[in-house]
């Protein structure tokens, strides 16, 4: 018939390569996480660690791999996962951290696999493409908006900042405004940045729920108008033109042309996700931190969830993540004996996230791991205890320093329900200070970066599909 037809047409017009790679499993393979929870390290080394599988002896079908080469990526408009410029900041003769992500990018990695097995033997090795897309988990959040409307979005967003001193200057400079009044470019963009940067501030200060999400990382957008409005109460009756109906038209804007755009993009078309978070970070920062963290996760795992808004479900056609993992980052400041607390808590924080969110579909799991590792383990003896340290290169001043960072409870509840007066100080002041650099590394030839369970997280993400 015609489709027959046409499809028969299409596969003689394009070229070989494409042709080829259109018959080619491909595992798209979100990446995402807030800013700073490390994507950029973790794509990096999971893909070192891919080409080089010595340290991969929990991907099982690490041994199928014949080889893993880098590719042109499939999306020529999507700049390019900059890999190299990655990899040389961690493994050059002075190893220091990459840039962070800010946008959208993507990089295509292309495994070629040699099937096990009675039938794998008669079948010669097939190639599986794994393209690996990172995204700032701040625009995910923003799926959020698409079902409130600009009146909701900010009452909520200013009563959640009454309680923070942090927003008490925005909060006057609203409440000093004639929100009624008519537009005034130099007051919106002064409104506007003002909230801006307590987001920022709020953000740095351990809250994880920010929206819009491009006021932190605006991507080629900023000074845009649908990137200069603030949330303002609703006057009585808003009239024609004022400020209050024009931040409401720019809200709405940003929905229709920032927020909806990536999610068609980029969103709808993962199959796998990680999503890392920075707990120990959270942990540390304290419970209000920790409450935050707790409703981001609930909301990041909303976002995958069949059925969750009309918008996305139009989108999605159907299509639903498959596995969908949640990375406790880091890990390498804990001495091992700590893991398995950091691990539960992030098992408790997933299945509330579950709860929350009313999740089903997808195959989730908790783990926590470093992309790379910066430690070693040490333990010292301390007025006649042991305490099981870390040791590292700090990041200021270059020497190497041992640290303790304090003690997790074995009840995940201790932190997630802290007692509503005195909650505990879990992970003191010292874990302020472990800013480590990355370790000099002498690589033996096979062996990709050193990590902690960066296998495990593999075998979970794409480990079937090898
Ligand atoms: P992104 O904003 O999510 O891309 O975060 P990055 O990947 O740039 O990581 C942010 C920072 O976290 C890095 O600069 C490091 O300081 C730290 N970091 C990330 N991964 C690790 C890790 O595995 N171990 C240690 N010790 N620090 C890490």
């Amino acid at each position: 018939g015609d489709i027959a037809d046409s499809v028969a047409r299409g596969v003689e017009s394009i070229g070989d390569t494409v042709s080829e790679t259109l018959f080619e499993p491909t595992i798209r393979l979100g990446v995402t996480g807030l800013s700073r929870a490390g994507k950029t390290v973790f794509i990096t080394s999971l893909v070192a660690n891919l080409m080089d599988r010595g340290r991969m002896p929990q991907l099982a079908g690490a041994g199928a791999i014949q080889t893993a080469y880098l590719q042109p990526q499939p999306d020529d408009t999507v700049p390019r996962f900059d890999y190299e410029t990655h990899l040389a900041a961690l493994t050059g003769a002075t190893p220091h951290w990459p840039d962070s992500t800010r946008a959208v990018s993507e990089l295509r990695l292309s495994l070629r696999v040699q099937p096990s097995g009675l039938l794998g033997g008669l079948s010669g090795p097939r190639t599986v493409h794994l393209d690996i897309v990172d995204y700032p988990g701040e625009w995910l959040l923003d799926l959020g908006l698409m079902d409130k409307s600009y009146t909701q979005w900010a009452e909520e967003t200013l009563s959640r900042a009454q309680g923070r001193d942090l927003a008490q200057g925005f909060l006057q400079q609203a409440a000093g405004t004639d929100v009624n009044a008519r537009l005034d470019e130099p007051v919106a963009q002064a409104l506007s940045a003002t909230f801006r940067s307590y987001l920022q501030e709020a953000r740095e200060a351990g809250f994880s729920d920010c929206t819009p999400g491009r006021f932190l990382l605006p991507g080629d957008l900023e000074g845009s108008p649908a990137l200069t409005f603030a949330p303002l109460p609703r006057p009585e009756a808003p009239a024609r033109g004022s400020l209050w109906r024009e931040m409401e038209r720019r809200y709405e804007a940003y929905k229709r042309r920032v927020v909806k755009p990536f999610f068609r993009d980029h969103f709808a078309r993962i199959d796998r996700q990680v999503v890392l978070v920075d707990a120990l970070g959270a942990i540390h920062a304290g419970p209000q931190a920790v409450e935050d963290l707790r409703g981001a996760m609930a909301d990041i795992l909303g976002a995958f969830r069949p059925g969750r808004n009309a918008f996305l479900t139009k989108l999605l056609l159907g299509k639903r993540v498959e596995r969908i993992l949640f990375a406790a980052t880091k890990a390498d400041h804990l001495h091992h004996a700590q893991h398995p607390q950091l691990t539960a808590i992030m098992e408790a924080l997933l299945r509330d996230a579950r709860d929350r969110a009313d999740f089903a579909g997808a195959k989730t799991q908790a783990m926590s791991i470093a992309a790379l590792r910066a430690t070693v383990e040490e333990t010292r003896d301390h007025n006649g205890q042991t305490l099981d340290c870390v040791r590292g290169t700090l990041l200021e001043g270059g020497k190497q320093a041992a640290f303790y960072p304090g003690k997790l409870p074995r009840d995940p509840s201790r932190i997630l329900n802290p007692a509503r007066d005195g909650a505990e100080d879990w992970l003191g002041a010292d874990y302020q200070i472990m800013r480590f650099a990355p370790a000099v590394l002498d690589l033996p030839p096979g062996d990709g970066p050193p990590h902690i369970r960066l296998d495990r997280a593999a075998q979970f993400l794409i480990g079937d599909r090898l």
